[in-house]
């Protein structure tokens, strides 16, 4: 079970991991935000450059908001989040 770091009563934050998830590995932890199973992993430099899983939907979430602070614009963003979309190979 992933270890977490309990932050209030209701929401625990999993800790991350210094080194990646191996493929088969990601799908037993759950999603950083939702709690879902992760289907990829993000680096966090912030959080001691740790791995954190994420969901399908956590995932595109995340990519929207990088995309957004690299100043895509629309309908260029939602173009690259459509085509990301059709291409995961989801589970
Ligand atoms: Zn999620």
């Amino acid at each position: 079970m992933e270890r977490t770091v309990t932050v209030s009563k209701k929401k625990k934050i999993p800790r991350g991991k210094t080194f990646p998830y191996s493929q088969d590995s990601i799908r037993r932890v759950p999603c950083s935000r939702c709690g879902k199973p992760s289907f990829r992993q993000w680096n966090i430099c912030s959080l001691d450059g740790k791995f954190f899983g994420v969901c399908k939907g956590c995932d595109v979430l995340f990519n929207e908001v990088v995309l957004k602070f690299m100043r895509f614009t629309e309908p260029q963003r939602s173009k690259i989040l459509e085509a990301y979309r059709e291409n995961q190979k989801y589970p």
